[in-house]
């Protein structure tokens, strides 16, 4: 009968060590609870308000015009890259140098801001692994990979110098969600101008399976916009309705084939950006 009472003491012992040994496995795996918190996370409606403007307070500008004003920046940010969308022939990518790694002038800054966040916030430092890539890299990219996992030369935002593939220390490509580094990059670079291209569902959308480490940079206030909404840039152009106004704070918002557009007066700044779809997308920010 002691005997008996002494195993199940020891069983009741075993039973919590294992209890405790799963529950602490589960707390550091981090990566499990962002993948629950990406299944259960209800996305609201784009935020975008389609605006009446008043003709009165308007402005005709050709784009030739528009593209030598002040406070106007002409760029490819918001260009479509995808399996049907590829890069215009000789299409050449207008790229700097940061540490190393070549990448479109516009996203430095926004990078050097999302890395600094992300150290100060978990005291991770987040590297970049890979930025631009010429065709021949991307072909051999192609060659080495699973299908789907992949894009074809001229489809690769990679060749435009809009995307770098970023990665915390021992946590690089799907283990990039193990560090806390990498879930605050996944939560928060829509705040710096940035998305996670293909996300976790929409590989259908995209032609590319789920990758938390690929980051593509569309700029204030797109990449909120995005990333608030659960919208890929497939979905987030289809959303821009063509040839109509749209509010979003203090930005508007266009989509347009017009041979010229009629502007708002007084904005701050503007950005123009060819979609590679068929429009240009202007971006401007209002006072
Ligand atoms: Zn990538």
């Amino acid at each position: 009968m002691k005997i008996k009472r002494k195993y199940r003491w020891l069983c009741l012992v075993l039973a919590l060590a294992v209890l405790a040994a799963g529950i602490g496995y589960l707390a550091t795996r981090g990566d499990w609870w962002y993948y629950l918190e990406l299944a259960v996370r209800s996305y609201p409606e784009p935020e975008l308000t389609a605006a009446q403007l008043h003709e009165s307070d308007c402005t005709e500008w050709t784009w030739e015009d528009l593209k030598g004003a002040d406070g106007v920046t002409v760029s490819c940010l918001l260009m479509l890259v995808n399996a049907s969308h590829p890069l215009p022939a000789g299409y050449e990518a207008e790229l700097t140098e940061y540490n190393g790694a070549e990448m479109h002038p516009l996203m430095v800054e926004p990078y050097i801001a999302l890395r600094d966040t992300v150290l100060a916030e978990t005291g991770v430092r987040i590297y970049v692994a890979d930025d631009y890539r010429t065709a021949e890299e991307q072909m051999e990219i192609l060659e080495s990979s699973e299908e789907g996992t992949a894009a074809a030369p001229g489809c690769s935002e990679h060749e435009a110098g809009l995307s770098l593939d970023v990665y915390a220390p021992y946590c690089a490509g799907k283990e990039f969600l193990k560090s806390a580094a990498g879930r605050m990059v996944n939560r928060v670079c829509g705040e710096y101008g940035f998305v996670i291209r293909y996300p976790l569902g929409k590989e259908e959308i995209t032609g590319i399976s789920y990758e938390p480490w690929h980051l593509r940079y569309v700029g204030e206030p797109h990449a909120e916009i995005m990333m608030n909404s659960g919208l890929t840039l497939e979905e987030y152009i289809q959303a821009l309705t063509p040839e109509v106004w749209f509010a979003h704070g203090n930005y508007l918002i266009l989509r347009t084939a017009a041979d010229a557009c009629r502007l708002p007066q007084g904005w701050e700044r503007c950005e123009i950006s060819e979609d590679n779809a068929g429009y240009r997308i202007v971006t401007l920010k209002m006072p």
